[in-house]
């Protein structure tokens, strides 16, 4: 089994109130701004364009350096339980996401210890090209693709191209892309709301489809 990072094992909540916080914006606006980014399917970075914040990369630097990366208080409370139940149910586990390379060490000083682990910019491919869930196949011994579930909670890098893939898809509909989007070409193989539901339903994941 193979999960993502940003709103799976990570509430992004304290990221983006640092970023509401250097743009000087309340942070429900940001968040409405965001909200209204992913409705008409834009990539996150253009709630900036939508905002009218053309320099939002100078601030970067200084965004990270305010949130100093994954802390445990960053963890969704099911995301360790959930790991070691998966563990114990005998699944491998890889967490292979879109995130900057330094994450990687970031989450396994949290604990997240899986038997795979690998961020987009380290390896030089992202979601949704296909290529990415060629290396997830590739980094997790190449089992047959439908041996092998991936768990996000977006519609457009997660499920869809997951599933285009041939693994199962399981959309964890959580945090703003997982309330916003919608799963209308039903490619989800299993739809849960948290981690700890994913666990309880597990032989669903390989029933489905
Ligand atoms: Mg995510």
């Amino acid at each position: 089994m193979c999960l993502d990072v940003g709103e799976t094992l990570i509430d992004e909540t304290r990221v983006w109130a640092v970023w509401a916080d250097m743009l000087g914006l309340p942070y429900l606006t940001l968040a409405a701004a965001i909200g209204a980014t992913i409705a008409e399917g834009n990539p996150h970075q253009s709630v900036f364009d939508f905002l009218g914040v053309d320099d939002w990369q100078r601030l970067a630097p200084e965004v990270e350096r305010r949130y100093g990366g994954f802390q445990a208080e960053d963890l969704y409370p099911d995301a360790l339980p959930a790991l070691d139940a998966l563990r114990a149910e005998g699944c491998s586990l890889a967490v292979i996401a879109n995130q900057p390379a330094q994450r990687a060490a970031e989450l396994v000083a949290l604990g997240v210890t899986p038997d795979v682990l690998a961020m987009s910019d380290a390896m030089g491919v992202a979601k949704p090209d296909p290529a990415f869930f060629e290396q997830v196949l590739a980094r997790c011994w190449n089992p047959r693709p439908a041996d092998l579930a991936y768990v996000g909670d977006r519609v457009d890098n997660d499920v869809r191209p997951a599933a285009a893939a041939g693994l199962r898809a399981v959309w964890l509909r959580r945090g703003p892309w997982g309330v916003v989007q919608r799963d209308d070409e039903h490619r989800a193989h299993l739809v849960v709301d948290s981690l700890a539901e994913m666990v309880e339903r597990l032989d669903e994941v390989w029933a489905a489809g």
